[in-house]
């Protein structure tokens, strides 16, 4: 009762952007929430890749509790700790030297930053790829590749031009001297988990080198650990120009960063962009604690062997045609479009997840995710899949 309650209460209450959620959840740990009757479920989903160590770990509650004690936001007048050792590993990360970040509050704009400072390369034309996602904000929704979500609020941003993904002709025939920026993500996730063909990062690095365009991975979804790796371009040996993160940056606090390399990293001057909240020291806090559990507790190399047995196990399936991604982000394409039946199904019997679209269903647990609750997840997703069905 109290979920349609609440339902009612959002309907009359929250802009119709998002459609009206079924459920109204009050608690979390680990991969287990609650909702308001009491009901608990799996989350597969992770609040969309944001809770990269599930809720509540005691490593962000802990960071997050002590500096929300001790000092809040400074403003980007004074310095703080975290920001500085946070920009520190980040940079290292990259393996380069010299890498700056600037910080903000999500994917969208990490993006919009990666934009501007495309534009100090004295050029302007971008280049995108077709059913990719990078954000809502007007110049995000200009790179993002897909009409539906663009066509209501055109006039976009001039000049960007969108490609087949994983095509490296169509790349080819696109990037110009003109080119101030070519981006991709590295595994489309919006649009269903899709994986390029192997040395496609490699080609465009090359395509871009030759230009003088600026390489922008968007690593919003992809980062911070979901694929194995912290970015997930690092498969491809290559180094980009420019990286953007948000989503599991923060571990469920609302943290992004766009990170520049080489020579974009002095790219920007002083009063040329900014954010009043990036850098913000109770959300910079989360994200070391964040990387800090990642490396102490080897999580990565854990995600790499918990993700290829989902797919190994999961295309073993009746019902479903193939699984892709790479890590904790996968997607699992049905043979039949009821991708959206079966996660209210999945929903049902206790499980979350999402549909990307009518024929894939988009999984990314937290990356602490166990062994058991894997096997767990299997389990009720073949019984869905093979006797609901
Ligand atoms: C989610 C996402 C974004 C947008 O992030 P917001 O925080 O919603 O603005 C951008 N790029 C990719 C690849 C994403 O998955």
């Amino acid at each position: 009762m109290k979920n349609k309650q609440f339902s009612k209460r959002w309907t009359n209450s929250i802009q119709n952007n998002y459609g009206t959620p079924s459920i109204t959840l009050v608690k979390g740990k680990g991969l287990v929430v609650k909702d308001i009757e009491g009901n608990t479920y799996l989350d597969f989903l992770a609040g969309i890749a944001t809770n990269i160590l599930g809720h509540a770990h005691p490593s962000v509650v802990s960071a997050v509790s002590k500096q929300v004690r001790t000092l809040n936001h400074v403003s980007n007048f004074y310095s703080h700790p975290n920001a500085v050792a946070l920009a520190e590993k980040l940079a290292s990360f990259t393996g380069t030297k010299g890498a700056k970040v600037f910080f903000c509050q999500s994917g969208a704009e990490a993006n919009e930053a990666a934009i501007k400072l495309s534009r100090k390369t004295g050029r302007s034309h971008i280049v995108a790829t077709q059913g990719s996602f990078h954000g809502r904000t007007m110049g995000a929704l200009s790179l993002t590749g897909q009409p539906s979500k663009r066509e209501p609020f055109l006039p976009l941003l001039k000049n960007i031009k969108h490609v087949p993904f994983g095509d490296i002709e169509a790349m080819r025939r696109c990037i110009s001297k003109k080119t101030a920026m070519v981006i991709v993500e590295p595994i489309m996730g919006e649009a269903g988990v899709i994986v390029p063909p192997d040395d496609y990062l490699q080609q465009l690095r090359a395509l871009c080198d030759k230009s003088g365009a600026l390489l922008v991975i968007d690593a919003v979804q992809t980062g911070m650990g979901r694929t194995g790796d912290w970015f997930g371009y690092e498969y491809s040996g290559i180094t980009p120009d420019v990286i953007t993160v948000a989503k599991g940056l923060g571990g469920g606090l609302p943290l992004g960063a766009m990170i520049a390399l080489g020579r974009s990293a002095d790219l920007f001057e002083p009063g040329e962009h900014g954010s009043t909240f990036g850098g913000n020291p109770i959300t910079t806090a989360a994200a070391l604690a964040v990387i800090k559990t990642i490396e102490s507790k080897k999580l990565l190399k854990k995600v790499q062997g918990q993700g290829r047995l989902l797919i190994q196990e999961l295309a073993l399936i009746p019902g479903v045609q193939q699984v892709r991604g790479a890590g904790l982000l996968i997607g699992i394409e049905l043979e039949s479009g009821n991708a959206r039946e079966i996660s209210t199904k999945l929903l049902e019997r206790g499980v979350l997840v999402n549909p990307a679209n009518d024929t894939v269903i988009r999984i990314a647990p937290a990356l602490i995710v166990s062994d058991a609750q894997i096997k767990k997840f299997i389990t009720i997703f073949r019984e869905v899949l093979v006797h609901d069905n």
